[in-house]
């Protein structure tokens, strides 16, 4: 159960200390606080962990300060939409909204490999109006063997980059724990001048060492990815992991799944699962095309595979687009092939914006008809 607090009700007022005392003394529960920071308030939120089927919604709702109480299902607690919901989703990191009802697209290099790629992908993205991208710098390879990234050395310049052409948020894959105090330390030296999306890879959708230590911090959002070879339920209860430590900043990727039924794509595209999780979740849903994909193969139309599966994610409702994109593909020390050249980015991009266009007419669509079922009289 979530017990929901007003937001007039602060940690040091009566009615606070109050609430939670009664709480903390109802036998075979836990109480656990979550301060949720919105843009012009903190909530917070008490969870009831154990046995609450005995206890009363309504009792609860008369605790003093207590402004709403939800009766949640086992699972996902706190990302998961339940019945009753009326929480808002998403949130504002550096000035960009992630939400279940807006758009932002994540261009930019698998893995950083010289200044000067990043330096013309980025100018390319303020050329285009972006504010976001994504830059590989801790790479988790198949092979021990393959480049692993230029790891922290190339944080400074990266970062430095960014803030010169305008980029807000950099996602950034992190395969350890100490990877998130390479970044923080490294945004200390170069003043801020820009912000990190936490990436979590497909390899370490289960590591739930590695979760919980990015749960427990908050001043990076994370971009959770589906397991390649679990089920959607299981990835989602590892991204509650998030959660559970206190970060729920969490967005969902879809990336595809592990099955040579996907041929000869890498990876079976999975963005139908886009309205499953939003509809099971409050969490923002990215696709990724490229780890999905994986070629620059098109079919007769002239479109590449990797932008018929981006639409096919954004006419289903997708938030969020990670791609890859290289100035000089055969150079790329990872994922060359399957990266997307600079010369497509407005197309790509105005592409983007037909689909999005088109997904938003549908929502209409949609809301017209129900609203035409209102009306009818029941016969
Ligand atoms: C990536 O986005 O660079 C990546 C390695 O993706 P995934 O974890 O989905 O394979
Ligand atoms: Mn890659």
């Amino acid at each position: 159960m979530i017990v929901i607090l007003d937001s007039s009700t602060t940690e040091n007022s009566e009615e606070y200390r109050q609430t939670l005392n009664y709480l903390s003394q109802l036998p075979t529960i836990t109480t656990r606080v979550h301060k949720i920071q919105g843009a012009r308030q903190t909530l917070t939120e008490i969870y009831l962990i154990g046995d609450t089927k005995s206890l009363s919604a309504e009792d609860l709702r008369a605790l003093p300060g207590v402004e709403r109480v939800i009766r949640v299902s086992e699972e996902y607690r706190i990302l998961g939409r339940h019945r009753d919901e009326q929480r808002a989703s998403g949130f504002e990191y550096n000035g960009v909204k992630f939400s279940q009802e807006n758009l932002t697209i994540f261009a930019g290099l698998c893995a950083v490999d010289t200044p000067e790629h990043v330096e013309t992908m980025l100018r390319a993205l303020q050329e285009h109006g972006q504010t976001c991208t994504r830059m590989g710098a801790y790479k988790p390879r198949t092979n021990p063997y393959s480049f692993q990234g230029h790891g922290r050395a190339c944080l400074p310049y990266t970062f430095e980059l960014a803030g010169k052409y305008g980029i807000k948020v950099i996602a950034i894959e992190v395969t350890h724990e100490s990877h998130i105090d390479e970044i923080h330390e490294c945004l200390e030296q170069t003043g801020h001048p820009t912000g990190v999306l936490l990436q979590i890879g497909t390899r370490n959708t289960q590591n739930f060492e590695l979760l919980k230590a990015i749960g427990r911090q908050q001043a990076f959002p994370v971009l959770f990815k589906r397991g390649f070879g679990i089920t959607l339920n299981e990835s989602l209860n590892a991204a509650e992991y998030l959660a559970s430590e206190g970060n729920s900043r969490v967005i969902f990727c879809l990336r595809g799944v592990k099955t040579n039924m996907g041929d000869p794509h890498r990876n079976l595209v999975d963005f139908s699962h886009v309205p499953v999780v939003k509809r099971l979740t409050r969490m923002p849903i990215c696709v990724d095309p490229s780890h999905s994909v994986g070629s620059r193969e098109h079919s007769p139309d002239g479109i590449l595979d990797l932008m018929h599966a981006t639409a096919q994610g954004i006419i289903a409702g997708a938030n969020m687009v990670l791609i890859d994109f290289h100035p000089e593909p055969t150079k790329a020390l990872v994922d060359g092939p399957q990266a997307m050249l600079m010369g497509e980015l407005d197309w790509f991009l105005q592409d983007v914006a037909l689909v999005w266009d088109g997904y938003r007419k549908r929502q209409a669509l949609a809301e017209q008809h129900q609203a035409k079922q209102h009306q009818k009289p029941a016969s």
